[in-house]
C-alpha cells in the first residue's frame, strides 16, 4: 500500500495509467533576429492562451465558474506586463524564447516558493504551469491527451496541473493519484470539485505503479492499495457504494432549511478561520459563521495586526456571507495557541493562565484596536462580537465598557459602524456555566464552547491521551453543564449556540435538541451532514432521549444508549 494525503474523499477502483513527463528539454542558444524570435514567442503566448480559454470553457462546463477561473487566472499572469516585459527584454539581449521563459518564470517561481504560505506557493504552481505550457508550444511538443484515458482509469500523476485538469472526463476518470500538493493545492480544489477521490503527495507514485495495474483509491484515508485481493475488491466495492448513496442524501439537503422532523427551525453555522474560509461556509451552504477564530490574524508573523489590516479581514469575510450573520470571537490565545512576539510568560499551567479574554482585559490597546477593527466591519453586514474564556461577570462588562469606548472613539472620527452591535459570551469554562444565570442578564447571546467546556468540567487536557477517558462531552457533568447554559439562557431570552465539535456529533443532536439549542456552528464539510442528523428527530422525541440520558449515571452508560438510537 502507498500512503499519501487524502485530498478528495471517495473510493476510486481502476487501472493505472501513468502521465510521463514531457520532455521539455531545449538548447539555449544566443538569437540573431530579435524580431522573429519576438514574433514567436508573442505567437506561443497567444497559442498558450486561446488553448486556456478552451481548457476554462471545457472546466466552466463539466465543474464550474470557480474552477475556470483558476485557469483564467493563467492567463492572467502570462499577459501581465511586467512579466512579459522581463521576458521580451531577455530576448532583445539575444536569449532565445525558450531560455527567456525558463529564466523570468524560475524566478517567479522561486519567490513564490520561498515564502512557505500555502496560497502564495500555489502561485508558484501556476507559474510552472504555464511555463511548461509555453515552452511546450515553442518546442511543438504533443500535450498529453488525458480526454482519451478509458473508463475505470486511475491517473498516476508527478503533479496534476490545472490544464491537465480540463481533459478529464468525470465519467472515465475514477481516482487521481499524484507525488505533490496538499490538501489546499488546486488540483485537490479541482479533484474535489470534479468529485473525483485524489490522494496527493505519494512518493515515487510514478515509478512505483505501472500502467494498467489494478489498484484501490482510498480518498479519505489518503491510501492507495496495490495489488488488491478480491475481497478487498469487494469490500471496497460495497464501501463505494455507501459513499456514494450517502452522498447523494446529503446533497438532497441542500439548500433546505434546517429543521427538525416537526418543522422546528434551527440556525445551521460555520466555523471558520481566516476570511477565505467564508467562501467555504458559502459553498458549504452555511447560514452563516457562528465562529471566526481570529487568532490566524496574529499567527504566523512577527507583529500585531494593524486595526486597519483586521478591519479589512472581517469586512472581506462579511462581503462573502453577503449580510448572513458572522460572530467573531475576539483574540483567543494562550494555552495551546501560541504567538511567539507577544513574549507571553511560560507558565506553570497555561491553560489555566494568562490567556485570551484576560491578556486582551490587561492590553487594552491591543484589545480596543481589535473591537474598532470589528466595529467598523459591522458596517458591512450582520456582525457580533463575542468573548472567550469568560469566567466572571466583571470581564463581560469590561469588554462591553471597551466596545462603548471604541464607538465613542469612532463616532467622534464619524466612522460608521453597527450601534446595535450584539455582544456574546462563549461559554466554555465551568465557571462561565455555574453563572449562566448572571451572565445571561447581561449577554446578548451565548455561544458553548464544548472544546474547553469538556476540559474544565472535567479538569481533562484534551490534548493528554492520559486522561482522554474523561474528556468526552457526554459526561453527565457536561450534559448538566450544557443543559443548564441553554436553559439560563432562554430564561433571559437570549439565543444560545454551540461552536464546539460536540454540535455535530449526532449522539449529541436529539439532545441539544430537547435541552433548547437554537443554533449550531460546526465545519464546514460537516453542515449537510448535521442538516440531515437534525431533520431526524421531532422535539418530543429529543426530549424522551434526554430524559433517559439525563437519568443516567455514567458516560459509558449514555453513549451505549445513544449508539442505539442514532
Ligand atoms: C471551544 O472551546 O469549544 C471552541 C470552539 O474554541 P476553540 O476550539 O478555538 O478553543
Ligand atoms: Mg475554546
Amino acid at each position: 500500500m502507498l500512503k499519501g494525503i487524502g485530498a478528495s474523499d471517495g473510493i476510486g477502483i481502476g487501472r493505472v495509467m501513468i502521465i510521463a513527463e514531457q520532455s521539455l528539454e531545449y538548447t539555449p542558444k544566443q538569437i540573431t533576429d530579435v524580431d522573429a524570435e519576438l514574433e514567436r514567442y508573442r505567437g506561443a503566448v497567444d497559442k498558450f492562451c486561446d488553448n486556456t480559454v478552451e481548457q476554462a470553457n471545457a472546466i466552466r462546463q463539466s465543474t464550474g465558474d470557480k474552477e475556470a477561473e483558476i485557469l483564467e487566472g493563467h492567463i492572467a499572469i502570462i499577459r501581465d506586463p511586467f512579466m512579459g516585459g522581463e521576458i521580451e527584454n531577455l530576448i532583445k539581449a539575444n536569449q532565445c524564447a525558450e531560455a527567456a521563459v525558463d529564466q523570468i518564470c524560475k524566478m517567479f517561481i522561486d519567490m513564490f516558493s520561498a515564502t512557505g504560505d500555502d496560497l502564495t506557493m500555489q502561485r508558484a504552481a501556476d507559474v510552472r504551469d504555464i511555463r511548461d505550457g509555453v515552452i511546450g508550444i515553442l518546442l511543438g511538443v504533443q500535450e498529453v491527451k488525458i480526454s482519451d484515458a478509458p473508463a475505470g482509469t486511475v491517473l498516476v500523476v508527478k503533479e496534476l496541473t490545472p490544464s491537465m485538469t480540463a481533459g478529464i472526463k468525470k465519467e472515465n476518470i475514477v481516482g487521481i493519484v499524484t507525488e505533490t500538493g496538499s490538501q489546499t493545492s488546486h488540483s485537490a480544489i479541482l479533484a474535489r470539485a470534479l468529485e473525483i477521490p485524489a490522494v496527493l503527495s505519494v512518493q515515487g507514485a510514478v515509478t512505483q505503479l505501472s500502467t494498467d495495474e489494478l489498484v484501490i483509491v482510498d480518498g479519505a484515508k489518503g491510501d492507495v492499495i496495490t495489488a488488491p485481493s478480491e475481497e478487498q475488491v469487494t469490500e471496497y466495492t460495497n464501501k463505494r457504494e455507501a459513499f456514494l448513496r450517502e452522498r447523494r442524501e446529503l446533497e438532497s439537503f441542500r439548500g433546505k432549511v434546517t429543521a427538525g422532523a416537526d418543522g422546528i427551525e434551527y440556525e445551521l453555522f460555520c466555523n471558520i478561520g481566516t476570511p477565505k474560509d467564508a467562501t467555504k461556509a458559502v459553498e458549504a451552504d452555511g447560514e452563516g459563521v457562528g465562529l471566526f477564530r481570529t487568532e490566524f490574524l496574529f499567527m504566523d508573523r512577527n507583529q500585531l495586526p494593524t486595526e486597519d489590516e483586521q478591519f479589512d479581514a472581517y469586512k472581506q469575510a462579511s462581503l462573502i456571507l453577503k449580510g448572513k450573520p458572522l460572530i467573531i470571537r475576539t483574540l483567543d490565545i494562550g494555552g495551546d495557541k501560541e504567538i511567539p512576539y507577544l513574549g507571553l510568560a511560560k507558565e506553570e499551567n497555561p491553560f489555566m493562565g494568562f490567556r485570551a479574554i484576560r491578556y486582551c482585559l490587561k492590553n487594552r490597546d491591543m484589545f480596543k484596536s481589535q473591537i474598532k477593527a470589528i466595529l467598523r466591519a459591522s458596517a458591512f453586514g450582520d456582525i457580533r462580537i463575542m468573548f472567550p474564556l469568560i469566567t466572571a461577570v466583571e470581564e463581560l462588562r469590561e469588554g462591553k465598557a471597551l466596545v462603548e469606548e471604541a464607538k465613542a472613539d469612532l463616532k467622534a472620527s464619524g466612522i460608521a459602524y453597527d450601534e446595535n452591535i450584539k455582544v456574546g459570551v462563549m461559554t466554555e469554562t465551568a465557571a462561565s456555566g455555574v453563572i449562566a444565570d448572571l451572565l445571561a442578564k447581561e449577554a446578548d447571546f451565548f455561544s458553548i464552547g464544548t472544546n474547553d467546556l469538556t476540559g474544565y468540567t472535567m479538569a481533562a487536557d484534551r490534548g493528554n491521551s492520559d486522561v482522554g477517558y474523561l474528556y468526552s462531552p457526554m459526561q453527565p457533568s457536561v450534559l448538566r453543564m450544557i443543559r443548564r447554559i441553554i436553559r439560563c439562557a432562554a430564561a433571559e431570552n437570549i439565543p444560545v449556540g454551540m461552536c464546539g465539535e460536540a454540535a455535530a456529533n449526532p449522539m449529541m443532536i436529539p439532545l441539544l435538541i430537547s435541552f433548547g439549542l437554537t443554533e449550531f456552528s460546526v465545519s464546514a464539510p460537516s453542515v449537510l451532514r448535521v442538516r440531515k442528523n437534525i431533520s431526524k428527530w421531532t422535539k418530543a422525541e429529543a426530549d424522551a432521549i434526554a430524559e433517559k440520558v439525563m437519568a443516567m449515571t455514567t458516560e459509558a452508560e449514555i453513549t451505549a444508549y445513544l449508539e442505539t438510537i442514532i
